[in-house]
């Protein structure tokens, strides 16, 4: 008689230990319940469903620890520039989407990478050669700025006298005053899309979630931690839970702290995310915290650094200490956790001395607050990082070396050796956990472990590593995306192992990964992805024979 147990065996199998090969496992409804090194899970087999695995690899769903699932949605469905290595690449991508859709009102790009430029100024000029007669919008690769041609700044009504948000900057010429195309931090944030977003309807943004959801699933990820989440994103989610009845993805959320003039304007999005976080409180949806962004990024230059770029600019932070230590002590009390964006070694020194003043006024305890990226950063401030117990939150995506050239050209130091050192964050005792903050990087975790393991592209494998002694080990690599990953936003009980009483997220691999090449990661993939004990992505090729289910 079919019952809800079903017994996985013969199976390679990523404990919380390590690695373990011929275990079996048995899944009770939505939790795992037994996980033995042999095929003999437990005596009463009669009414499990038995499924042998044939030495199949199995790790727990990977926790995408840093992403933006609306935004990972909607850019699914831009038009995808990273590959284009030239401005004219570029300007043909863009002709053929418009000739392709010659009623859109707008093209929607994303993913640009700075090197296509080669040194030359991303202009509304050079857009208005591709495309005069519709707004174009350009995402950045890292999603820090936003090129637009002519009809784009006309249709924002930006104009030579339109202010520079704070935090940000509408780029002008020097002579005239006039906007030159480049909307960078908070311009983008608070100008572009704001407006874009006043263009999409709730069937729009379901759309992107959905398609978000299935990506995810699709390559492995089972739960995902949104890192910046606002109205829009919460009703999406919350529409989406009764879409689904129970989300098949796990969604964690911090609510996204925009930096206002006054204290009182700040302090009242903390208790406002302090609301949520105890309304908002189901296994598949929560909010768990806030997310504040002390500065932008080495890209465009805009990430506070200790000493100047190389072309003798420095950014100023988005957040001094002086308003950032009333909000982040406001959210420790209040027992939200905090994720602070801290990009320049400058940044991360602010991050951190607002958080150790936090921890002074509000007394020690459990608080798994994190940093975000810490891309350059000093040894001081990994060792600080680790003494106060903090979540060093990492992305290899970002270290991929197919898009590092513009970030060393703009350092041009020995700074460059301090980029994304992981290992010293594990090796002076903090907890890493990786993610890839889609989409400003691809989504896809194993090739974000590829990067994690060799320091190498994912996108390019010929180009030389990114500094080498700085990867890590596969199997580490792993836990950090999974176990420790799941310890970044306070599931390391539910999430993130495949142990007695976890749920039942996980993932069968096509391939063993700790039994070929490390390029293999670039190849591989799920069969079957299981959340909450349901399979909720089944590849169509492999599906038959192997992992066929037999009632015994
Ligand atoms: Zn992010």
């Amino acid at each position: 008689m079919p019952t809800n147990r079903t017994i996985y065996t013969n199976a390679s199998i990523l404990t919380p230990r390590g690695v373990v090969d011929g275990c079996s496992f048995s899944v009770t409804g939505n939790l795992i319940e037994d996980v033995q090194p042999s095929a003999a899970v437990s005596p009463n087999r009669e009414d499990a469903t038995v499924v042998d695995l044939a030495g199949r690899f199995v790790l727990p769903g990977f926790v995408d620890a840093h992403t933006h699932l609306l935004m990972l949605g909607q850019s699914l469905q831009k038009v995808q520039l990273r590959s284009a290595k030239t401005v004219e690449e570029i300007q043909s991508t863009l002709r053929t989407a418009r000739a392709e859709n010659p009623d859109a009102p707008r093209i929607l790009g994303t993913s640009w990478l700075y090197s296509a430029l080669d040194g030359q100024e991303p202009t509304r000029q050079l857009l208005d050669a591709a495309v005069p007669d519709i707004p174009v919008y350009l995402d950045a690769n890292d999603l820090h700025s936003v090129w637009v041609n002519s009809a784009a700044l006309a249709e924002l009504g930006v104009t030579s006298d339109t202010a520079d948000p704070l935090g940000g900057s509408i780029t002008r010429d020097p002579d005239s005053g006039e906007a030159t195309g480049m909307l960078l931090e908070t311009a983008a944030q608070q100008i572009v899309w704001p407006a874009l977003a006043r263009q999409a309807t709730d069937a729009d943004r379901d759309s992107w979630l959905d398609s978000a959801i299935s990506h995810y699933l699709a390559s492995g990820v089972t739960s995902a931690v949104d890192m910046a989440v606002g109205e829009d994103d919460l009703q999406a989610f919350l529409r989406a839970q009764s879409r689904y009845g129970t989300l098949p993805l796990r969604i964690k959320g911090h609510w996204f702290i925009h930096r206002r003039e006054t204290v009182a304007e700040n302090l009242a999005q903390v208790s406002h995310a302090s609301d949520l976080a105890r309304e908002i409180t189901s296994p598949t949806l929560r909010i768990t915290g806030i997310k504040l962004m002390i500065d932008g990024v080495i890209d465009s230059c805009t990430a506070s650094m200790k000493e100047p770029y190389a072309d003798g600019t420095n950014a100023e932070p988005v957040w001094d200490r002086e308003a950032l230590i009333p909000v982040v002590t406001a959210a420790d009390a209040a027992g939200l956790q905090i994720a602070i964006h801290a990009i320049g070694d400058e940044a991360s020194n602010i991050a951190l001395d607002a958080l150790e003043e936090a921890y002074r006024v509000n007394g020690s305890r459990d608080r798994r607050h994190r940093i975000e990226h810490l891309e350059t950063v000093t040894k001081e401030n990994v060792e600080r990082l680790a003494r106060l117990g903090l979540v060093a939150s990492m992305q290899p995506v970002h270290a991929d070396p197919a898009v590092q050239e513009n970030w060393r050209a703009v350092l041009n130091d020995h700074r460059i050796e301090r980029g994304f050192p992981w290992t010293e964050f594990t090796a002076a005792g903090a907890t890493l956990a990786l993610s890839t903050d889609a989409p400003t990087a691809p989504y896809e975790p194993l090739p974000n472990m590829y990067i994690a393991t060799t320091r190498k592209s994912a996108l390019d494998t010929s180009l030389p590593a990114n500094f080498p002694k700085y990867a890590l080990g596969l199997e580490d690599a792993l836990q950090h995306a999974t176990r420790d990953a799941a310890f970044s936003c306070r599931a390391e009980f539910e999430e993130g192992s495949i142990a007695p009483g976890f749920r039942a997220d996980f993932v069968i691999l096509r391939a063993n990964p700790f039994k070929q090449e490390l390029e293999g990661l670039l190849e591989n993939g799920p069969t079957t992805v299981v959340v909450n004990g349901e399979v909720q992505y089944q590849a169509a090729s492999l599906s038959e024979g192997t992992l066929a289910a037999r009632s015994s």
